[in-house]
């Protein structure tokens, strides 16, 4: 399995180590064809204006949305806003997920915080059990809208939310490359060997 992390800005470098650390053979992506050789894309935090104005110098606007259209992508953050398909205004988007976003939702005070998350989906015992993800919110979005066939992954206590997916897409307003809890990438690497059975008939057969 090979995964790349769109590295036109922000913290594709976090991105990667954590991969490594999981064993994961990772690759930069800059140009539309180093697409062609990835299993699943990460889009980093960073500032979505500017990765999605670099994208459309890179010719990558076309290219990310066919490869989001077969195969997983995660954003992160800045991710997050562009795979979104309405972030309230103008701006360069992919339009993948069904979720409209508000950017810098949390206000200048509360431009970084932390919370601890429930995220059922990152539950790993049979019985369900499972402790809670610490998330790190740098001047993060707000997801404010999950339609069709979008779903929500996790919530603050006050019930906005903050994760969502959509099939093989995935968005978190937070940045689980920061913290060491390898959960969520571990999670995205799930989808990624599920889509890959799913079109590679080949695929976990031993040569
Ligand atoms: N505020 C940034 C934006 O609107 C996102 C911040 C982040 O990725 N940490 O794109």
């Amino acid at each position: 399995m090979k995964i790349g992390v769109l590295a036109l800005q922000g913290d594709f470098a976090e991105h990667q180590s954590m991969l490594e650390g999981l064993g994961v053979q990772v690759s930069q992506v800059r140009l539309p064809g180093q697409l062609e050789a990835i299993d699943g894309l990460i889009i980093p935090g960073g500032e979505s204006t500017t990765i999605g104005k670099l994208a459309v110098d890179f010719n990558l606007m076309e290219p990310l949305i066919s490869f989001g259209e077969a195969k997983p992508i995660w954003g992160t953050c800045a991710g997050a806003i562009l795979l979104s398909k309405d972030a309230r205004r103008p701006q360069p988007l992919l339009g993948l997920m069904d979720i409209s976003v508000e950017r810098n939702a949390f206000g200048r005070q509360v431009e970084s915080f932390e919370a601890d998350l429930d995220v059922p989906a990152l539950s790993e015992s049979r019985k369900g059990e499972q402790r809670p993800f610490h998330a790190v919110f740098i001047r993060a979005p707000l997801i404010q809208e999950v339609r069709g066939e979008a779903k929500t992954l996790s919530t603050l206590p006050d019930g906005r939310i903050v994760a969502a997916q959509e099939g093989h897409l995935l968005a978190t307003s937070f940045h689980p490359e920061l913290t060491g809890d390898d959960r969520f990438h571990r999670y995205f690497l799930q989808l990624v060997e599920i889509s890959k059975a799913e079109t590679d008939p080949m695929a976990g057969v031993v040569e």
